[in-house]
């Protein structure tokens, strides 16, 4: 059935992007509580219609590892979209520090990662496009699912006018192409490198080309495009795991491998092995919830003391 705006009570603010606001909502006719995401988009009537209706395979990707697609529909000028609410949130601020994710744990999310991709390029045809930390879910129950994926050309088309952000997770071939081509060029290959970068992110706690160490964007893509690929941090993680980024991280688009060669490397295949109870994700989701809020409270104390000083 569709989803309407009158069926829903709107909950917290989950987060914010650079497209839009990240809501929790709950559908009151059946108690089930949704992610909203409002995309605000200055497009007629009928490429809105149209971006609605190309939104609707998401309906067919139904997969453990794919955030579950409620409906989508539009009031006005804005998109909203309507998926299943993941309670833990997104990667990037559940990997709070340097070495926080044990090895087990980053093998049990790296191959949920790859057979979410290879379901949706195997399945669907679709290459995924936005692998990042933030588009990666996790909930309560250990669950690990890939959201924010291209499935509608017009709203990529619309999108991709705005900003890059200064966090890019593009491989060097789209940065080196994307002047000609931009979504022309995309192939399987370059979503493999940002889920390599993604792993390093989880495993250093912060993005592997930090902004603030270049004077600029130009430069620091330049470093992603010139510079030695980023590397797991040393004597926390096993050669297996290092290997595994590594191959992700090869700057030659051919060299890198397909999902299928991915989930048949040892890291993967070790992970495999541990079975479903055989890693503790439940422990792991508990532990970095506690300690995001910590660093919440930390940060907010900080920004108190500092309004006082200045006050
Ligand atoms: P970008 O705009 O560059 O894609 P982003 O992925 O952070 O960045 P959004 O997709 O708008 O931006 O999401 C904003 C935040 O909302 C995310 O970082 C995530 O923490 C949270 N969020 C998104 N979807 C869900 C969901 N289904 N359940 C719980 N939290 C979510
Ligand atoms: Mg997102």
């Amino acid at each position: 059935f569709q989803i309407k705006m009158e069926d829903l009570e709107l909950m917290d603010e989950l987060g914010k992007g650079n497209y839009g606001t990240v809501r929790k909502v709950r559908h009151t006719r059946t108690k089930v509580d949704m992610a909203m995401k409002e995309i605000r988009l200055e497009l007629d009537e009928s490429k809105l219609n149209g971006i609605i209706m190309e939104l609707d395979i998401l309906h067919r990707a139904i997969s453990p590892q794919i955030v579950e697609f409620y409906g989508a529909f539009f009031i006005e000028s804005c998109v909203y979209y309507c998926m299943e609410f993941m309670d833990a949130g997104s990667l990037d601020k559940l990997c709070w520090g340097r070495a926080t994710v044990p090895e087990d744990v980053l093998a049990r999310i790296t191959r949920s990662m790859v057979l979410g991709l290879s379901f949706l390029k195997d399945e669907l045809q679709i290459i995924h496009r936005d692998v990042k930390p933030t588009n990666v879910l996790v909930n309560r129950k250990g669950e690990v699912k890939l959201c924010d994926f291209g499935v509608s050309g017009q709203l990529e088309k619309s999108l991709a006018k705005t900003n890059i952000g200064c966090q890019s997770y593009m491989a060097p071939e789209r940065i080196k192409g994307e002047s000609q081509n931009m979504l022309g060029t995309y192939t399987v290959a370059s979503d493999v490198w940002s889920l390599g970068l993604s792993i390093v992110e989880m495993t250093q706690g912060t993005y592997p080309y930090p902004p603030e160490t270049y004077s600029n964007v130009f430069a620091q893509l330049q470093a992603i495009v010139h510079g030695d690929p980023p590397e797991l941090p040393a004597e926390i993680y096993s050669d297996t795991a290092k290997d595994f980024v590594a191959r992700c991280l090869e700057k030659v688009p051919g060299r890198r491998p397909t999902y299928a060669q991915l989930l048949q490397d040892r890291f993967l295949l070790q992970d495999e092995e541990r079975g479903q109870g055989g890693v503790d994700m439940v422990g792991w989701v508990n532990l970095a919830i506690e300690e995001r809020s910590k660093k919440r409270e930390r940060e907010r104390s900080e920004a108190e003391a500092q309004g006082q000083g200045k006050g």
